[in-house]
């Protein structure tokens, strides 16, 4: 899979958008949500903004830190980001 670059919200919309993606505002809190089907065939919304970090390590000769890494090309779930979650149930 081609990872989308990292971008502002109104570009990373209109990557989203010409990669086939529907960006559309979510009807609870109108924050911009992204429809998709997941690998396990299932529908899901995403957040096109949030913020994602991966974990890992700075290791120097001085020693191993954690680091905390802004990721790009993943997303979280609108579900766990929305005000009106429950509005999802059964109808992503
Ligand atoms: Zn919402």
């Amino acid at each position: 899979m081609k990872p989308l670059a990292r971008a502002t919200k109104k570009t990373m919309k209109d990557r989203l958008g010409e990669a086939g993606f529907k960006v559309r505002p979510c009807d609870a809190c109108a924050k911009l949500i992204l429809d998709v089907v997941t690998d396990a065939g299932k529908r899901q919304v995403l957040d096109i903004s949030a913020p994602v970090y991966a974990l890992g390590q700075s290791v120097t000769k001085e020693g191993v830190t954690p680091l905390a890494v802004r990721a790009t090309g993943v997303f979280v779930s609108h579900f766990a980001t929305c005000t009106d979650p429950n509005r999802f149930s059964g109808k992503p």
